[in-house]
């Protein structure tokens, strides 16, 4: 129940996405399901774990870097969570839609948590984690991304997630 209502300060806090200069972790074992490594909420990271936690706050790694990415998309968002957030669930809940679609026109896609995977948000994300500098510049390839249908970004996700060659 505590954690549950532990990100109720975290929004009441929070400042828009331009002016978080980093973003601290903190355990969270209520809304991080076991699997997921992180999650960007309102400026900070919720963690599943303490190791986990510990590990972003220990310097800037693929980790930090997933989760900082979506503090750039939000600053993309006309420099709102909210806006952010509802166009994030806006996306994961289309692929529901679609895969679902898809699942019955012709059979399993097999691929698991499609609908969070194929988020533009986080291919872009996925794709540019492990490019440390990706962040000199801005995070708006999800727009892309967005742009393509279900069945492109399945068929990307399929390749190995490329990042998108830059315009
Ligand atoms: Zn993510």
């Amino acid at each position: 129940m505590w954690m549950m209502l532990r990100v109720i300060p975290i929004m009441w806090r929070a400042v828009r996405p331009s002016k978080v200069a980093d973003m601290p972790a903190v355990v969270n074992t209520f809304w991080l399901r076991k699997g997921y490594e992180g999650l960007t909420f309102f400026g900070q990271i919720l963690a599943p774990t303490q190791e986990l936690a510990d590990r972003f706050n220990a310097g800037f790694n693929e980790l930090k870097n997933h989760e900082m990415i979506h503090l750039r998309q939000a600053q993309s968002c006309g420099d709102s969570w909210f806006r952010f957030y509802l166009l994030y669930i806006w996306y994961w809940l289309k692929n529901r839609i679609g895969l679902l679609k898809l699942h019955s026109r012709v059979g399993s896609y097999c691929v698991k948590n499609a609908a969070y995977l194929l988020n533009p948000f986080e291919m872009e994300a996925y794709a540019r984690m492990y490019d440390l500098d990706y962040l000199k510049g801005p995070a708006t390839e999800w727009r892309r991304y967005a742009k393509m249908t279900l069945k492109q970004r399945l068929s990307l996700y399929h390749q190995g997630n490329v990042p998108l060659t830059p315009l």
